[in-house]
């Protein structure tokens, strides 16, 4: 009943396979090899145009160099409140973008709202006494599981665009979006207005392979120094780009997301009908729940492991009482059913 992370699920079988072939003979380093131009021209693909797109071994690298490329050191980089950017990387975009400022934004569903967005960007005192904002960031799927529709991320990317900021997307689980949505990664990011993304693999089944994919290639002029800058370029990196490129392959990627996605509408589902109804819609791979810390302590002995997450995330008005607690629930292409029925039996506790 592991509901920790879809961090903790194993790499994918296709993908563990994948990275024994690229396992033959010699190739030369640091992104020389043929795994690496495959996979360039399967990223412009997919993306219906030429990208340039740097791999990484964190999301929190892919994150923190996006932003840092998008922004001067006295800039701000707005985003949501509850941002892996601003709660989860121990500061690392503003040591990698030079000091640069994050602004933390408040938001339903640990989504921004265009009138928020407004509302911040008409802050401050200017040059040169204020922070300049200098690119918006957005998670997709949020930490709370929820998806911003494409219309919502081109509202707000027209209003960070018409005040000249970069928007940056932070797809640590773009899969999981994508698969939600049935869009095309193309609709969901430059269609939208999406200038820079962070692409993950690994939490949907690949291992250390995140990536920096800029939809306007010449945005990239630098990157390749400020990667190898941040110790992020990989030696061995046929093997990070064989991954990858098998991961989007055939739509493997959305194979396995839609199955993570799938195990947590079923979680959610069955919780529901015994009374532990989600804080959040559930749109991608994540269910909160709260519940009384007596249930919190007998899922834990039973063996279950999952997140306990801060209670001041709750929305307002939130019913409960001061016993219970508020958990996260994270499913992968790996969850099984009976993991399911095994963790709604102990919390039913019959
Ligand atoms: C997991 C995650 C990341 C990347 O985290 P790493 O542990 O550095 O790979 C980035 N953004 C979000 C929203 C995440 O959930």
């Amino acid at each position: 009943m592991n509901f920790a992370s879809d961090n903790a699920a194993p790499i994918a079988p296709e993908i563990l396979e994948v990275i024994v072939r690229a396992n033959e003979g010699f190739a030369l380093a640091y992104g020389n090899d043929d795994w690496t131009r495959t996979l360039e021209r399967r990223m412009s693909a997919l993306f219906e145009r030429d990208v340039a797109a740097f791999l990484v071994a964190t999301g929190t690298a892919a994150n923190a160099i996006a932003v840092a490329h998008c922004c001067q050191p006295w800039n701000s980089v707005l985003c949501h409140a509850q941002a892996h950017l601003a709660t989860d990387e121990a500061g690392a975009p503003e040591f990698y973008g030079g000091g640069l400022k994050l602004v933390e934004l408040p938001g339903d569903d640990a989504k921004i709202a265009p009138e928020t967005l407004r509302a911040a960007l008409g802050r401050g005192r200017g040059v040169p006494h204020s922070v300049i904002p200098g690119a918006l960031s957005l998670s997709q799927s949020t930490e709370v599981g929820t998806v911003y529709h494409s219309d919502e991320v081109r509202a707000l990317a027209e209003i960070a665009h018409a005040r000249g900021l970069a928007v940056h997307m932070d797809g640590a689980r773009l899969a999981n979006a994508v698969a939600s949505l049935g869009c095309t990664p193309a609709e969901i990011t430059w269609k939208a207005g999406v200038d820079v993304l962070s692409f993950g693999a690994t939490k949907n089944g690949a291992m250390e392979a995140e990536a920096v994919v800029f939809f306007d290639p010449q945005r990239a002029e630098g990157m390749a120094s400020r990667r190898k800058r941040a110790g992020q370029l990989i030696s061995k990196q046929r093997f990070a780009a064989a991954q990858f490129e098998a991961y989007l392959r055939d739509g493997l990627w959305l194979r396995l997301a839609r199955r993570a996605n799938a195990a947590a509408a079923r979680l959610a589902e069955k919780l529901g009908s015994i009374g532990l109804k989600p804080v959040w819609p559930v749109e991608a791979n994540e269910v909160f729940v709260v519940l009384p810390h007596e249930t919190d302590q007998r899922l834990r002995q039973a063996g279950a492991t999952y997140a306990t997450w801060p209670r001041e995330f709750l929305p307002p008005g939130t019913s409960g009482s001061q016993n219970d607690e508020l958990i996260r629930l994270v499913t992968s292409f790996a969850t099984s059913d009976a993991d399911i029925e095994s963790f709604v039996r102990v919390a039913r506790g019959t």
